[in-house]
């Protein structure tokens, strides 16, 4: 399936931004879970049967496991948003019952996009690059707005846009 594809390589290109050693500590959390579940717990005689003891320890450690990769994430993904690297993995790692990792993936800003002529950041809805006045986005050819690719007339000024909203689909800045 196609559709299945494009989202397993999209989340394998977004996952390998984290850092190799998230991952081995987050495995190292994983055991560590474990070992504590399973085998510190069981000290203790009104402790749940070894089966059940098991099964707690696994599923805590891989949720602790998939935490550990969050931050990682938002500890890598924050820098390609220009937001601050430091804060937002503090506030991952402090603010409680993963309230931290849920507010950076609603507050987190849209990633820049590359102009395709010179690689500089362009920023979401601009028309021109900054820097090398490259067309990003169709506009109107009357009022110099931008316009949607689909558009047969401005949303702005009513101007036909046929002739001139026609842009090489190559010439699209690179999104995320
Ligand atoms: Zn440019
Ligand atoms: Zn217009």
């Amino acid at each position: 399936m196609t559709i299945g594809n494009q989202t397993s390589t999209r989340f394998k290109d977004e996952i390998r931004i984290v850092a190799p050693w998230v991952f081995f500590f987050a495995v190292l959390t994983f055991l560590a879970m474990v070992v504590l579940v399973v085998v510190l717990a069981g000290r203790d005689h009104s402790a749940p049967p070894l089966a059940l003891r098991c099964l707690l320890g696994v599923v805590a450690g891989a949720l602790l496991g998939c935490y550990v990769v969050l931050i990682g994430y938002i500890n890598r993904d924050a820098g390609r948003r220009r937001m601050s690297r430091l804060l937002w993995t503090l506030v991952a790692i402090f603010v409680p019952n993963g309230i931290g990792i849920l507010l950076y993936f609603v507050l987190r800003k849209p990633r820049t996009a590359n102009c395709p002529q010179c690689h500089a950041d362009v920023e979401p809805g601009f028309s021109f690059c900054p820097r090398c006045r490259n067309r990003l986005q169709p506009v109107c050819p009357h009022c110099q707005r931008g316009v949607n690719p689909a558009d047969k007339f401005c949303p702005y000024c009513g101007a036909a846009l046929e002739m001139a909203a026609g842009m090489p689909p190559s010439a699209a800045p690179t999104q995320p």
